[in-house]
């Protein structure tokens, strides 16, 4: 296969799986993400981009950076919950097993994380682009913080539109299923609101 650095394609991808594996093992729960926010930060340092910060939130523009042109977002957060009581794994220890890489945050959502990262990386140069990218990795989803994407949004400009990364399986969604808060105690069986559960503590409660 042709080799072509430093935008090779196959190489974006082993280093990407590189850094969630790093990421997985430095805990970042919600308001607790420095860590994981200073190596995302040291990683694009390394790949010669200029990073901007604020609080726990990362990101960057692309080389070419264009006012005149349309900006597109991609995002994802790299802010986890706490490992569920149900976890067989060390939850801090990256492990591939069968082809997948386990560990908390992989799936939600380290591997879109770095992913949209690496997307960013292959066109970070390029100088024909019809648009701008921004490339953002947040806090505070996990929690809907107040210092998370929404309090950064600001510095990105207009955006045209925004691909945010989920585990999703990849099926597109448009934002997301609600938010309802109840004071009731229910139980079932933890897992991602993107997978299926048939033992649901939310519909259980209802
Ligand atoms: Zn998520």
């Amino acid at each position: 296969m042709e080799q072509k650095s430093p935008n090779n394609f196959l190489e974006l991808g082993d280093n990407a799986v590189e850094l969630l594996k790093q990421l997985i093992s430095i805990p970042s729960f919600s308001k607790e993400e420095d860590k994981s926010a200073d190596l995302i930060e040291e990683y694009l340092q390394g790949k010669g981009v200029k990073t901007h910060r604020q609080q726990n939130n990362v990101w960057v523009f692309n080389q070419n950076f264009s006012p005149e042109k349309p900006t597109i977002l991609l995002n994802s957060h790299h802010d986890t919950v706490r490992p569920n009581s149900g976890y067989t794994l060390d939850p801090f220890t990256p492990i591939v097993k069968d082809g997948k890489l386990y560990g908390l945050g992989s799936n939600d959502a380290g591997g879109a994380l770095v992913s949209l990262m690496a997307t960013f990386l292959y066109f970070y140069k390029s100088d024909d682009l019809k648009y701008n990218i921004v490339y953002a990795a947040t806090a505070e989803e996990e929690n809907s913080g107040l210092d998370g994407v929404e309090s950064v949004l600001p510095h990105f400009g207009n955006l045209e539109f925004a691909i945010v990364g989920e585990p999703t399986e990849m099926q597109m969604a448009i934002a997301e299923k609600g938010l309802m808060v109840v004071d009731c105690e229910a139980s079932g069986t933890s897992s991602h609101a993107a997978h299926p559960n048939d033992d649901n503590a939310i519909y259980n409660a209802i």
